[in-house]
């Protein structure tokens, strides 16, 4: 389907849990109040109905996120309902890693395509800092895993922030170099009540790209799938590439195709602005036929707004990242 300004939405990032292994400063909501809003969290059978829904008017890839996706119970079970729906092509996953060695063949086998992988430092000790606790060997082992498993094309996913691990951006183009792996280095966003983003934390596309040292531009044709708003390089002889995100250094609104279910049924329209929401769980609880949920989540697709509001100076976008999953 089509929003008003003729964008195609047929990307959807579902959150599967609010809860997390990891305590990432930039992500954790501090201070008083629901991090999470919205009812209940939904069942399994709740997530495949509204699934189903989306794929009706037109959604064709899933990326299953979080909180910690690996954390819900059964996740092979609902991944495998998702790659069954009709309409579905692609669910792909966002984990921080941690579970993911045991859990990659698992997950394959139900069904996952491909996987992408949070991690900020390639340092124990400062993964004990940034992130509340030292899990680097079991990412790494999940990162081999994942690929052993073939949920390929693997993607690492970098937040960078000044004064925590903007040294390591030529240690992860080295990663790049030396597993398949696709490494994207995403700026940070001023996004949930963490207190931790300041505008001299923000280390932007131009500088990180001056950072990765010499890189060769990747060809149209050889992006890595479900390649989205990244720019990628290949460092000279690498297996893997390097990608650039930046949200507020290049903002990429007109192409966006995505929309984010929570974990609490709540569809977001946009992850850089407040409202409007939809309570879809609250529909399909009142007992909403299949035409009506249809209408409802059509009308509101058609309000997505033109582009993000963040930006270094304003105040952070309230949306929790830990409900919205990314
Ligand atoms: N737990 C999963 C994971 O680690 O990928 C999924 C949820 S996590 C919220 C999804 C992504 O959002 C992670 O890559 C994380 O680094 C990113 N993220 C969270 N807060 C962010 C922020 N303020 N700026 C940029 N990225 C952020």
């Amino acid at each position: 389907m089509r929003d008003a300004l003729g964008r195609t939405i047929d990307y959807l990032r579902l959150s599967v849990t609010d809860a997390c292994n990891l305590r990432c400063g930039y992500c954790v909501s501090r201070g008083e109040g629901p991090a999470c809003p919205g009812g209940s969290p939904l069942d399994d059978g709740e997530v495949l109905a509204l699934v189903r829904a989306f794929a009706r008017l037109g959604v064709s890839r899933v990326r299953v996120t979080g909180g910690e996706p690996l954390l819900r119970p059964g996740l092979e079970g609902l991944v495998g309902g998702i790659a069954g729906v009709a309409g579905v092509r692609s669910v792909s996953l966002s984990t921080n890693g941690v579970l993911l060695a045991e859990a990659a063949p698992r997950l394959a086998a139900a069904g996952l395509s491909r996987v992408n992988i949070s991690l900020d430092t390639l340092r124990p000790e400062r993964m004990r800092r940034l992130a509340g606790a030292d899990r680097l060997a079991e990412v790494l082992a999940g990162v081999d895993a994942a690929l052993a498993a073939g949920l390929r094309p693997v993607k690492v996913n970098v937040v960078v922030a000044r004064g925590c691990n903007e040294d390591e951006v030529p240690d992860f183009v080295r990663l790049a170099s030396e597993r398949d792996v696709h490494v994207r280095f995403i700026e940070l966003m001023p996004i949930g009540n963490t207190g931790f983003f300041t505008p001299e934390r923000r280390v932007g596309v131009a500088e990180l790209l001056e950072r990765a040292g010499p890189l060769e531009p990747l060809p149209e044709g050889e992006r890595p799938c479900g390649a989205g708003p990244a720019s990628y390089f290949r460092p000279r002889g690498a297996r893997g590439t390097v990608g650039f995100i930046g949200a507020l250094s290049r903002c990429f609104c007109s192409a966006c195709n995505r929309v984010r279910l929570t974990s609490r049924g709540r569809i977001l329209l946009c992850i850089g602005r407040e409202g409007p929401e939809l309570d879809l769980a609250a529909l399909l609880r009142a007992g909403a036929s299949e035409p009506e949920l249809d209408a409802a989540l059509g009308a509101f697709i058609r309000l997505k707004p033109a582009r993000h509001r963040m930006s270094a100076e304003a105040g952070p976008a309230r949306n929790s990242m830990c409900s919205v999953g990314g």
